[in-house]
């Protein structure tokens, strides 16, 4: 079996948010985020047992679906895709509304949201998918979307368009400065040949000459949490 065969399927990126039953709210990145059916407008959500968006949506019985923009920063996506509510209160610092049936609508970078009251729910394993009833929905901006796929792109780091010629060079002459480094927070790789464009940070800087402030453009993790690849 080729199972790169399942990275071929498209998917989007989204923020799904719940409340607990005291009324805390938490949210987090989601992929698997799908329309069912029209007659009802009923969607589904793929929850990984262990968040806790996933606690809550079974406690609620609620969930929002906010729909990311093609060009939300990775800050952002960090933010809610590799950290956990457990840790901190996710919602400080981002602007929401809180919704018809009570659950938080994530607004920031959002194109668009839904509101869903769940209906049923399949237990799959390590995770359960949600079937939800949308009760409200908007478009907010119109805007592309953030797929999948262009997030593993820009996580790659392939933003930066053009290299200058002298790093061109470089390359080939000292192609052993170029050590890549992973994040062992969140898998993301800082390649030197591509450099970070969301911290102005330019293709052909090594990782070690990398200021001592920087940190991973996805999850915010410093230097020392990164561990030299190939
Ligand atoms: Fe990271």
């Amino acid at each position: 079996m080729n199972k790169k065969a399942l990275h071929k399927i498209s998917y989007g990126l989204y923020v799904v948010s719940s409340l607990s039953k005291n009324g805390e709210y938490n949210g987090q990145i989601a992929n698997t985020v799908f329309q069912i059916t029209s007659e009802p407008v009923r969607i589904a959500v793929s929850l990984n047992k262990e968040n806790l968006t996933h606690k809550y949506v079974s406690e609620s019985g609620v969930f929002s679906v906010s729909v990311l923009a093609q060009d939300t920063p990775l800050k952002f996506i960090g933010k809610f895709g590799f950290k956990s509510g457990r840790d901190i209160d996710k919602f400080e610092g981002t602007e929401f509304k809180k919704g018809t049936l009570g659950t938080p609508i994530v607004l920031d970078h959002t194109i668009a949201y839904l509101e869903a009251k769940v209906t049923d729910k399949l237990d799959v394993g390590t995770h359960t998918i949600f079937v939800g009833d949308v009760v409200d929905a908007d478009v907010l901006l119109e805007k592309p979307p953030m797929t999948y796929d262009y997030y593993h792109k820009v996580k790659r780091g392939t933003a930066p368009k053009t290299a200058p010629t002298y790093i061109e060079e470089q390359k080939k002459t000292e192609k052993k400065t170029y050590k890549k480094y992973r994040c062992k927070i969140c898998g993301y790789v800082y390649d030197p040949e591509l450099g970070d464009a969301s911290q102005d940070i330019k293709a052909g800087i090594p990782f070690e000459e990398l200021p001592d402030d920087w940190t991973c453009p996805v999850c915010g993790a410093p230097k020392e949490d990164f561990v030299e690849i190939d």
